[in-house]
């Protein structure tokens, strides 16, 4: 059996806002088709780790490599990063003055400077997968916290990303609206896409995840198979986070 491939390495990254140290020599690697579930307190980094994987904050020292290349902010253009690693937040950021459709085809048209016609073509074929195929022609104001989300993941998609953040995509969404959500990020998982997920989900954790990691303070304390990390936990802050939440 041939290794998978590397599509996030990262080494000794740290970052650090002012004079807080925010992220502490994270060392952490995502392998094709791997679906990655990041869990930890609030205020643990979460967040700042996804969002430097995709250069939206900028790291201070460390290796980010993406599918085994090294960005340079300084010379690269960022853009090419962030097309090749789609996110996904928690508030679901869709342009309210534009329809479900204009907001999937925006950035593939100004961006990626698709035609206009292919660009209509594939968001429908996408609306169509995360079954808003009706919605198309909706303002989001018209939709469900769930329907905007899974309109934020097909607008993420649209630029046929090889890696998808999800930072708390669900953590919005009024309880009855969180399966439809999973459920289409379970079927990206099924499909093979990269994935690394912040979620208090562990119910999702669980099914979907090959890896859970699990930070505390800027670093990563434990990291496993659901079962293992969720049954067997090693470390003692592990242990009481999970008694927390559980
Ligand atoms: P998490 O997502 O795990 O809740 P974050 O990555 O959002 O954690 O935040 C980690 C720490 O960094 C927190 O103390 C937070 O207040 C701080 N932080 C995050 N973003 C910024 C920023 N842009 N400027 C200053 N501090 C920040
Ligand atoms: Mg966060």
């Amino acid at each position: 059996m041939s290794e998978a491939r590397e599509m996030i390495r990262v080494e000794k990254l740290n970052k650090s806002f002012g004079d807080l140290h925010v992220l502490k020599d994270i060392d952490f690697t995502v392998k094709e088709s791997e679906v990655v579930v990041l869990i930890g307190a609030s205020g643990s980094g979460k967040s700042t780790l996804l969002r430097c994987l995709n250069y939206l904050e900028l790291k201070n020292d460390g290796k980010i490599i993406i599918e085994g290349k090294e960005t340079d902010p300084k010379r690269d253009d960022l853009n090419k990063v962030r097309q090749k690693v789609g996110m996904v937040f928690q508030h679901f950021n869709l342009f309210p003055h534009k329809t479900v459709l204009e907001n999937v085809i925006e950035a593939p048209t100004q961006v990626k400077k698709i035609k206009k016609s292919q660009a209509i073509e594939e968001a429908k074929s996408l609306l169509n997968k995360v079954g808003l195929a009706d919605k198309a022609d909706d303002y989001p104001s018209r939709l469900s916290g769930g329907q905007k989300q899974r309109v934020a993941i097909a607008r993420a998609l649209a630029m046929k990303p090889d890696i998808m953040l999800f930072d708390e995509p669900t953590s919005a969404l009024d309880p009855e609206l969180v399966g439809e959500v999973l459920a289409t990020m379970k079927e990206l998982a099924k499909e093979g896409m990269t994935m690394v997920v912040v979620t208090h989900e562990m119910g999702f954790a669980r099914e979907v995840a090959d890896k859970v990691v699990y930070m505390h303070d800027g670093r990563i304390v434990e990291e496993g198979e659901p079962n293992q990390l969720f049954d067997h936990p090693q470390e003692q802050r592990t242990q009481e986070f999970l008694s927390s939440i559980l």
